[in-house]
């Protein structure tokens, strides 16, 4: 694995480095709660329960990480929190709560995303929060230049501004992530891979949001360039103090990114931490047998040993632990209850999985029971997810 010592040494100097920290002011402490949210695909007989019973608080200025294998339900959970699911998904219960603040800071009436109708959720949308979407190129329109994209999107949300005044937010944002002002008289094909995605991420950031939402921005990227725009968004996120969901099913790019990390399976939470703490000492034999999936992004290489098997069909979901067909660890109870998740008496972290109930630490195999080495340098996830 990597040494984790040396991840936060690196986090560390990154935030050094970004040395014109905004202190938002803020309203709630939390800009996002979501509560009791599960969201289906389907009706009646045919019907799938994609998203399952999912509670969490995002802090201002913090970075959730959310990780899971494909079908998870990574994808549906942001798309219905933002409202952007299409038919047949359909949000079956839960609400979830953005707490927002005008320019100033001052705190504006929260917005209930799942009642929100069209008019408040345009006025929430770009403004408030932003989506990075994992397939940039299909995300701007091909017969359009780079300028134009931006234009429009500063045209409608600030009609205050005049051409003269957009086109220098346009290139200040382009600087922001890297690029130089020249691109913006490109068309998306004549970008590489990595450009365009950082044209949505300076999209994204574009209107200054509380909340930005990145859907496997860098998966279809080389290694190198996927390694800059990790690093360049944690600056970002730290010099404009924006809050960062990011989704990954690559749990090793997390821990450079994310302060708490939440890993999902079967559309549902099974383990919620602080992401070094995650990393260093997983709980849930998923989020070990992840973790062993994809090589780190730097440090020592180890050994990759997947996961064998395949997730379960939604349709069909076992009795008792969801994972239980694939677990090395599986036990009698695993078949018969199906384990809840729980808050463990350790540092607020949270897990569904009958090996780390109290009582049964006699049992709990050695990979899953270490104790975390590093210092915690982040929240700890009942600070910043409960
Ligand atoms: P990926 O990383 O591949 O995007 P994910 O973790 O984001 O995966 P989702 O795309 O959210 O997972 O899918 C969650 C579950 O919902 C999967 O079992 C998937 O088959 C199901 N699903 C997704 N879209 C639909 C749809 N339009 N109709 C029916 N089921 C769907
Ligand atoms: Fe494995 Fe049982 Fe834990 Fe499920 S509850 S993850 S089957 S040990």
């Amino acid at each position: 694995m990597t040494d984790p010592l040396h991840v936060r040494d690196e986090r560390e100097a990154r935030d050094s480095a970004a040395t014109n920290t905004v202190d938002r002011p803020t309203s709630s402490e939390f800009v996002l709660e979501v509560r009791d949210f599960s969201v289906d695909y389907g009706v009646g007989s045919s019907m799938v329960r994609a998203v399952s019973d999912v509670s969490l608080n995002l802090r201002r200025s913090s970075v959730l990480g959310v990780a899971g294998e494909s079908g998870s339900g990574k994808s549906t959970l942001v798309y219905a929190m933002t409202r952007l699911l299409r038919a047949p998904g359909v949000i079956s219960a839960g609400n979830v709560m953005l707490n927002v603040t005008d320019d100033h800071g001052n705190a504006l009436a929260p917005v209930d995303l799942v009642r929100a109708n069209e008019k408040e959720l345009r006025a929430v949308r770009w403004s408030h929060v932003s989506i990075v979407l994992q397939s940039a190129l299909s995300a701007l329109n091909p017969v359009l230049r780079i300028g134009k994209e931006f234009d429009e999107v500063l045209k409608t949300h600030r009609p205050e501004m005049n051409k003269t005044q957009r086109r220098e937010r346009a290139e200040t944002l382009l600087t922001m992530v890297g690029l130089d002002a020249t691109r913006l008289d490109r068309y998306p094909h004549e970008l590489s891979g990595g450009q365009r995605q950082r044209i949505m991420i300076a999209l994204a950031l574009a209107l200054d949001p509380e909340l930005v939402i990145m859907d496997e921005p860098t998966t279809a990227l080389d290694v190198v360039t996927q390694r800059e725009i990790i690093n360049q968004l944690y600056e970002l996120r730290t010099r404009f103090g924006f809050a960062m969901i990011f989704i990954t099913h690559d749990l090793s790019l997390l821990v450079e990114l994310a302060d708490e990390i939440v890993v999902m399976y079967a559309g549902q939470i099974v383990e919620r931490a602080s992401a070094l703490e995650l990393y260093e000492a997983p709980r849930h034999p998923y989020t070990l047998g992840l973790l062993n999936s994809f090589p780190p992004l730097h440090g020592a290489r180890r050994e990759l040993t997947g996961i064998p098997g395949s997730p379960p069909d939604l349709a069909d979901l076992p009795a008792g632990c969801n994972f239980a067909s694939r677990c090395p660890y599986v036990m009698e109870r695993c078949h018969q209850e199906e384990p809840r998740l729980t808050a463990l008496e350790e540092g607020g972290r949270s897990v569904s999985c009958w090996l780390q109930v109290s009582g049964a630490s006699a049992s709990v195999p050695v990979e899953l029971a270490r104790t975390p080495r590093v210092k915690r340098a982040h929240p700890t996830s009942e600070e910043a997810v409960s």
